[in-house]
């Protein structure tokens, strides 16, 4: 058997280190003659696990001591009810940035718990831009901002920290997390599911300025209140633990291979080249703003698409698999998150070339 290069937008490619270490420990962990799924959250060798997890992630992102970093559940569509649900706080409105599918989903289910202001859209051009923050409509009223720095379908992607002042910035930062640094300290809350860049489904991480808990809507679920996981270590109830010690692997793979800058300078590198190659030729064609493009999620379609079918069949037999676009975009998208190696990009663009030159 022979590993593949995995294009997929999430569940992603793991690094192959961090798979093989959790196939070595999978049935004897830490010498516990259990599998690491098999012992209990609140044991000490796993309890030392999660402090290390949480250390290593606050060491990577450099995340300040006043805010608190959870392990929960529900992934980030459950963050899109739990950040108005938490960061309301009296207030009934809040302000939210949209870019593409990902922010739509977020508005969407924000309306049933306050009035959104869509301080600015891109809907106008199919979400090929970012609008110049002078138009943005901001409320200096709102109880936060909300914005998603990486749309994972569209591949656009901000490469700056929108300015709020005083009002709490919320990013859902699923597809770009830990693909670079972050001044955590200009963010209310940063959320992610880990499917992209932190581990396997089933575990998100959310990042909270402490001052912004504790005051969660009446009649929130107790598991939707940020204080209550903050309060018990993210083991309110059972967390997922085998998501929790693959993600605890992933940072400290992360931590080993030089850490969020060595990281940013391999990804924008790899993105660099891809849209070179694209750009480099009249056969393929990505829609986005040079400057908004994004890093970690490259879609791009071919000059017709009746080619599709035939460059994924053969994409897939040169291994190099799940590279079909999203069904609103269409063509192909090519996910290239930490773990995808410079060489699956490399290889990528070869293919197309040759792909490009055998249609004429
Ligand atoms: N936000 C973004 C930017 C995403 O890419 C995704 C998943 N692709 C989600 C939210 C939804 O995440 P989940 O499936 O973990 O709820």
């Amino acid at each position: 058997m022979s590993r593949v290069y995995n294009f997929s937008p999430g569940p992603a490619m793991l690094p192959e280190e961090v798979l093989q270490r959790a196939k070595e420990e999978l049935l004897d962990w830490h010498g516990s003659g259990s599998s690491v799924m098999e012992v209990s959250h609140r044991g000490k060798e796993f309890v030392a696990l999660a402090e290390q997890c949480e250390k290593d992630l606050r060491e990577l992102l450099a995340i300040p001591a006043s805010y608190k970093v959870l392990f929960l559940q529900g992934g980030a569509s459950s963050q899109f009810a739990m950040v108005p649900i938490n960061l309301l706080r009296g207030k009934s409105k809040a302000d939210y940035l949209y870019t593409g599918l990902w922010s739509k989903k977020a508005i969407a289910e924000a309306k049933r718990f306050c009035t959104v202001n869509v301080a600015c859209s891109s809907e106008d051009r199919n979400f090929y831009y970012i609008p110049s923050p002078d138009t943005w409509r901001l409320d200096k009223d709102a109880a936060y901002v909300h914005y998603t720095p990486n749309e994972t379908i569209g591949g656009l992607e901000f490469h700056w920290i929108p300015e709020t002042g005083d009002v709490p910035l919320v990013a859902d930062m699923s597809s770009t997390i830990l693909s670079r640094p972050v001044d955590v300290s200009k963010f209310g809350v940063i959320y992610a599911g880990a499917q992209k860049n932190i581990g396997p489904a089933g575990i998100t991480v959310v990042i909270v300025r402490e001052d912004l808990i504790g005051q969660p809507v009446a009649g929130a679920p107790v598991m939707f209140d940020y204080k209550v996981h903050a309060d018990n270590d993210s083991m309110y109830n059972t967390p997922p633990t085998f998501a929790w010690y693959m993600a605890a692997l992933v940072f400290d793979w992360l931590k080993r291979n030089g850490g969020l800058q060595a990281m940013a300078e391999v990804n924008k590198r790899k993105a660099h080249k891809l849209y070179a190659a694209i750009d480099g030729s009249d056969f393929y064609n990505n829609p986005v703003e040079p400057e908004s493009r994004s890093w970690m999620n490259v879609p791009f379609t071919l000059r017709d698409d009746g080619l599709d079918a035939a460059f994924l069949e053969q994409s897939k037999k040169a291994g190099l698999v799940a590279l079909k676009g999203h069904r609103s975009v269409g063509g192909m998208r090519a996910s290239i998150y930490n773990a995808m190696p410079e060489a699956g990009v490399d290889k990528l663009i070869d293919f197309m070339a040759d792909f490009a030159k055998r249609q004429g």
